[in-house]
């Protein structure tokens, strides 16, 4: 679908997947104007095809896009864009456990000006892709690589958008991180005590051996992450008490070494829930706490969910085809 001032959205379609032709001086490459969404389709237990909370990326779509200056896309036509084009690829989806197809709704600027000032011309598409278990199959811890060298948000920045950008930010830790045969990177606020933010492409959870889980308050440099909030909300349904707050990696180092934080997991759309192992922080190693039996319940409740096996009590899935 495209969009040009005055016009609005326009020219709805689904058509093969191939390069996309852009002007040299599409605002884009310039200045990256560029905003997208992460989901997937799911086969469900009754024979559809399902995906989660679809109204949620796309209010958050239109949070981003407020931040990046673009155009604000309803919800309804975000929800039909996947109807369509799910509804042509529906073979795509695989049927193996912890398959799912991977849909990525963007857009970006495409108005061909140099000068700097939001655009007037944008492009929103979709593209689906099959994807299996993101760490490939069993629930092995994975091993973090704190970073100390780069942030991936400052109060008043772009940290809380899902925009290309702050993924560019992140490439070099990330890539000390494989370096140093991590799996992702944790990225901390040295403004506040070192307090935890979240991973590379997921937020991250503390359980204590009390049974409260602690996340990272959201203060607008986070990504409000969809299954974040799910976490909460299924914990919450357990009577678990759940506390969004400033959690520094000292809290987190004191909880390992004396035993009241039991577990940590991350948490995204691509890896659903997956145990956090080893932390390594230059040469301090903090702790694996295993993979614990609250990261394994939530992660079978939720997925038990998206997969139609376990009843959908708050309504989140939703039938594409
Ligand atoms: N943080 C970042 C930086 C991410 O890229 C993601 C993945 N979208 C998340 C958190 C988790 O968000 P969600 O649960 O909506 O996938």
């Amino acid at each position: 679908i495209d969009w040009t001032q005055g016009a609005g959205w326009h020219g709805a379609r689904v058509e093969p997947y191939g390069p996309i032709t852009l002007d040299p001086a599409a605002a884009v490459l310039h200045y990256a104007q560029e905003i997208f969404e992460g989901m997937k389709a799911y086969r469900h237990a009754n024979g559809g095809v399902h995906t989660f909370r679809p109204r949620e990326n796309a209010r958050r779509m239109n949070r981003s896009a407020r931040r990046m200056a673009m155009p604000q896309l309803d919800e309804e036509l975000f929800v039909q864009s996947l109807e369509a084009l799910v509804g042509i690829d529906a073979d795509w989806v695989p049927s193996g456990e912890g398959e799912a197809l991977y849909l990525r709704p963007f857009m970006f600027s495409t108005e061909a000006f140099l000068g700097v000032r939001p655009a007037r011309e944008f492009t929103y598409r979709v593209i689906a892709s099959p994807a299996g278990n993101y760490f490939g199959g069993e629930l092995k811890p994975v091993r973090i690589w704190v970073t100390r060298d780069f942030t991936r948000a400052a109060p008043g920045g772009t940290g809380d958008a899902k925009t290309g950008g702050n993924y560019a930010a992140s490439l070099a830790a990330q890539a000390q991180a494989t370096e140093k045969g991590c799996d992702q990177v944790l990225f901390l606020d040295p403004l506040h005590d070192n307090a935890i933010e979240e991973l590379g492409g997921m937020n991250v959870f503390l359980v204590t051996a009390d049974g409260r889980l602690i996340t990272p308050e959201l203060t607008g440099t986070i990504l409000e992450g969809i299954t974040r909030d799910s976490v909460i909300q299924l914990a919450r349904d357990r009577g678990l008490q759940v506390e969004e707050r400033r959690v520094t990696l000292d809290e987190w180092d004191r909880g390992v070494q004396d035993g009241t934080v039991t577990e940590v997991f991350a948490c995204g759309t691509a890896a659903v829930i997956t145990p956090i192992g080893e932390l390594l922080d230059g040469d301090r190693t903090i702790a694996s706490t295993g993979t614990g039996e609250v990261t394994q319940s939530i992660r079978a409740e939720l997925l038990g969910i998206q997969t139609g096996t376990v009843a959908d009590r708050h309504g989140w899935m939703h039938r594409l085809v």
